[in-house]
């Protein structure tokens, strides 16, 4: 039984070739669950994978997509039967083991959730791994308690960005949105940001110990020198949710000041090992507070065969919202 799929390979020379290819059914990895997959998407993770794998990727040929969303075909667990819808997000899958950049996809039953009532597999991957991520950063701001004040996310028209500012608007915050492309402030504005702030504007390197109180939460996506700017900026007792790291690893700039005088916090956020019982809270919440119209204007659809170009892309920032694969 053959299938279309976007195997990575690698040649003597040690450099990568992505194209899409005709795989068997007995090529797939081992696992419980078989998914006849109908929707992917390209996050940060997969234009590393699709390239030379920023060391991701162990073993060629590869099958990238760190996220799916589909069928069951077969299953081996209780938990899952012939028919079911289901979508997959993290745990490495499309790194250490092939993903769903293909028609079929094995994994492991305990990867994958119901896909949530009211959400179709097209939708569930225009959110992906980046709306995932932007509900499970929305719900740590709302456990510490969501300050006065507009909510920034910076990023903003980047994947998680996107979603960040469509989730927080639905839920009635004033959303300001960082973005270093201006010509996207009306695409912001559509998604419900009501201010939008030039990245310029916090990237400058300061060794002040505080600036004026603005923001009542954050989602992050970039860190570096802006998350250094905008921790100083923090409503007191106000929460940043670091997702992130699109404009640098290192917090440039940061002090201790404004966790000691302002009670501010740093909130990590991970959505690759996220327990299963949060991963489901999130996807309810996705299909209740996402509102779908935005997240249809976020989507940019693409086929397998536009992957190599997609993953340069996201690897240069130049992809806007949410790219969805339909892989067949
Ligand atoms: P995107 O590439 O879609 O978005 C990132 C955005 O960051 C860009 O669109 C751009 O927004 C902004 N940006 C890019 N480069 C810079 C820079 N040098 N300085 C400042 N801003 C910059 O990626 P995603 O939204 O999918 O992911 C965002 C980050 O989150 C990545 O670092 C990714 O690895 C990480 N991530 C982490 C997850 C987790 O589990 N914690 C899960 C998913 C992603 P604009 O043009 O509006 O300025």
């Amino acid at each position: 039984m053959m299938f279309k799929a976007l195997l990575v390979e690698k040649n003597e020379d040690g450099k990568t070739s992505a194209a899409v290819q005709e795989i068997r059914e007995d090529q797939l990895p081992e696992g419980d669950v078989t998914v006849a997959v109908e929707y992917s998407t390209v996050n940060y993770k997969d234009g590393l994978c699709i390239g030379p794998g920023g060391g991701l990727v162990r073993t060629y040929p590869h099958v990238p997509g760190i996220d799916f969303a589909g069928t069951v075909e077969t299953s081996d667990d209780d938990r899952y039967k012939p028919g079911d819808k289901v979508v997959l997000t993290g745990w490495r899958v499309g790194e250490n083991r092939w993903g769903g950049y293909a028609q079929k996809a094995r994994v492991k039953a305990d990867m994958l959730v119901p896909l949530p009532e009211g959400l179709t597999p097209r939708q569930a991957m225009a959110v992906g791994t980046a709306g995932l991520t932007a509900m499970l950063a929305v719900m740590a701001l709302e456990d510490q308690g969501i300050k006065d004040g507009p909510v920034l996310v910076t990023g903003a028209a980047g994947g998680v960005g996107s979603v960040a500012t469509a989730i927080l608007a639905k839920l009635g915050h004033e959303v300001a949105a960082v973005t270093g492309r201006p010509e996207q402030g009306d695409y912001l504005r559509g998604l419900g940001a009501t201010q939008i702030v030039a990245r310029d504007e916090l990237t400058e390197v300061t060794r002040k110990p505080l600036e004026a109180e603005v923001w009542g939460g954050c989602v992050d996506a970039v860190a570096g020198a802006m998350l250094g700017r905008v921790l100083k900026q923090m409503h007191y007792g106000a929460s940043v949710a670091a997702i992130g790291l699109a404009g640098g690893a290192v917090i440039e700039g940061a002090l201790i000041t404004p966790f000691i005088l302002r009670g501010v916090n740093l909130l990590g956020i991970d959505s690759v090992m996220q327990p299963y019982d949060n991963r489901v809270r999130a996807w309810q919440r996705i299909a209740q507070d996402l509102p779908m119209d935005k997240l249809e204007s976020m989507v940019q659809p693409a086929t397998l065969s536009d992957l190599p170009q997609l993953g340069r892309d996201i690897l240069k920032g130049q992809v806007k919202g949410r790219v969805v694969v339909d892989v067949n």
